[in-house]
């Protein structure tokens, strides 16, 4: 078998044209959406995420207002500046980029970010409402993944969905989005971790397998179900150049579709992002 590929690119497009629409709507209220992204440090990965991020904001029609600070910026003023801008009306979103230096507290700082500014949806008020399904966001990641589902009519409901990788940003909200009794959800979901006793017996049960491990080609071709869906979230910097967390060359002669790296999760991150911006500046930020 040859697996479909899922255009991550081009659903993105899709989703990002619609933030456009939403974006010009908000401009005949006299409303531009603002997005402030603060970036500390130096991690060469996280200044390329955050400035495509600010790039799409510019595309899109939201107001970026980048915040670089030093690596060495005491946790204070870090606090300091969540805190103006959480009381600045024309910033509806903020996001903190992570990993943050060691000095600073990464849970501390995003539990300053007020919950109705939070564009990432990490902060423990939206996480607990992810929960309960009754969230007005979902964090860019996950809610990514269940867009291009959506989209690609891949059937969730009863569906053995198997995510490999509990981070607090990627695989618990999409456990959690995944379970909801609703659409694109409504699956029978399997969170697996490095204490999880044979991966691939797991694995090999998905219909629908989610890949967050950030290990290069973690998951092998006799871990997958034939005609299997397979999410490869993984972005891992290698000699080959940037590669998943799936073994793509062999998924692809055994899944029924398959998102490449990169192309695939990585655009849709972007556009949920600037979809949950938008979310936030209509709910009045
Ligand atoms: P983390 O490092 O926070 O989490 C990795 C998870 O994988 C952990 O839960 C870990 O288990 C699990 N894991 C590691 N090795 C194994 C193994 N051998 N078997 C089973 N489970 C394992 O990663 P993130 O969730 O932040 O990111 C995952 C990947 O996705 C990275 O490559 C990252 O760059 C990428 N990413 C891509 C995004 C995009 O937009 N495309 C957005 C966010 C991340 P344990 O908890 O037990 O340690």
């Amino acid at each position: 078998m040859t697996a479909k590929i899922i255009d991550g690119k081009a659903i993105a497009a899709e989703v990002r044209a619609k933030v456009g629409e939403r974006v010009a709507e908000l401009g005949k209220r006299g409303v531009v959406p603002g997005l402030a992204t603060v970036l500390v440090g130096e991690d060469p990965a996280s200044k390329v995420y955050v400035a495509s991020k600010r790039k799409a904001c510019a595309q899109a029609g939201i107001k970026a207002w980048d915040h670089d600070l030093d690596a060495s910026t005491p946790q204070e003023e870090l606090l300091d500046l969540l805190a103006r801008l959480n009381e600045d009306p024309s910033v509806h979103g903020i996001l903190v980029q992570l990993p943050l230096p060691e000095h600073v507290d990464e849970e501390t700082v995003l539990n300053a970010v007020l919950p109705h500014k939070d564009a990432d949806g990490f902060h423990p008020c939206n996480l607990g409402r992810l929960v309960t399904g009754d969230h007005v966001i979902a964090p860019a990641t996950p809610a990514g993944i269940q867009e291009m589902l959506l989209r690609s009519s891949v059937e969730t409901a009863g569906a053995e969905v198997v995510i490999v990788g509990r981070s607090n940003i990627v695989g618990k909200p999409l456990a959690a989005l995944m379970v909801q009794k609703a659409s694109g959800a409504n699956a029978t979901v399997t969170l697996c971790h490095t204490g999880t006793k044979d991966l691939a017996a797991h694995t090999k049960r998905a219909d629908i397998l989610v890949a967050a491990i950030g290990r290069a080609k973690a998951i092998t071709g006799p871990m997958i179900a034939p005609g299997a869906t397979v999410i490869d979230v993984g972005i891992n910097r290698t000699d080959e150049g940037l590669v998943g967390d799936v073994d793509f060359a062999a998924a692809s002669e055994i899944a029924g579709a398959i998102t490449p790296v990169p192309g695939g999760v990585g655009p849709m991150t972007i556009a949920m992002l600037l979809s949950n911006t938008v979310t936030l500046a209509e709910r009045g930020g």
